[in-house]
């Protein structure tokens, strides 16, 4: 008697958490980051940017010994302002508005304190409560909304500091932009919408590319002890 076998073999993609939480891209992970026991499986540019705040915020003394310092940049790129010919306008605009871009870059931590001010936890179960500035939480929310900030498209961006000099707030700050979101939102979701498909446009890679064995890894790293998961075969197309 001959027994058929049939193999049914899972392929399971390892997606970036902050591309998921960003806009629901889903960008193929290449990177975990741990803290405590928790971890994040990232794509190597939201890997890079995010262990460069946690390095800004609390010093470069992390122990070196995880391999992790190595790769990270010492800060995260600043992305320029594409000025745009003026496409979308959401309120009349001022007819002197202040340059908003001149104002210098506030440091993270101020830009977390000020986050924390204004914007509340985003958290299902904790939703509209109030940020502790020393939490995890409330660290790890403003870090995903700082790095949507930093990587705006030139459309979205143009837009979004326009609304900033006629409501008067600071461009330069993540909070504006996670208020501006929610203006959009809840006024013209048909625009919000079209910047978070815009943001998938530019961010969007290696959906198409060919499968890999490195893609059937399970969904959160074993250890990293180990292993680094620095040498892959994959070719990023970022
Ligand atoms: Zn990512």
């Amino acid at each position: 008697m001959r027994a058929q076998v049939k193999v049914v073999t899972y392929v399971e993609k390892v997606v970036c958490d902050g591309c998921l939480s960003k806009d629901g891209t889903q960008t193929e992970a290449t990177e975990n980051l741990r803290l405590g026991d928790r971890s994040w499986d990232l794509c190597t540019p939201h890997h890079d940017r995010f262990s460069g705040y946690l390095i800004e915020a609390l010093g470069a003394g992390l122990p070196n010994g995880q391999g992790e310092a190595d790769s990270v940049p010492a800060a995260p790129e600043a992305v320029p302002v594409e000025p745009e010919p003026s496409p979308v306008v959401v309120a009349e605009p001022a007819a002197d508005a202040p340059a908003v871009a001149e104002s210098e870059e506030p440091t993270p931590d101020a830009d977390l304190a000020d986050y924390v001010s204004r914007i509340t936890d985003s958290r299902k179960a904790r939703k509209g409560k109030p940020l502790d500035v020393n939490s995890q939480a409330a660290r790890a929310q403003w870090s995903k909304h700082r790095e949507r900030l930093a990587a705006l498209p030139g459309k979205e961006r143009a837009d979004y500091v326009k609304w900033c000099a006629t409501e008067g707030k600071d461009a330069q700050l993540t909070a504006s932009h996670v208020e501006f979101r929610g203006f959009m939102w809840s006024n013209f979701p048909h625009m919000a919408r079209a910047y978070v498909d815009a943001v998938r446009g530019t961010s969007g890679s290696g959906n198409g590319s060919p499968r890999s064995p490195w893609q059937t890894t399970p969904t959160t790293w074993p250890t990293r002890s180990g292993t680094t998961c620095r040498t892959r075969p994959v070719n990023q197309t970022t």
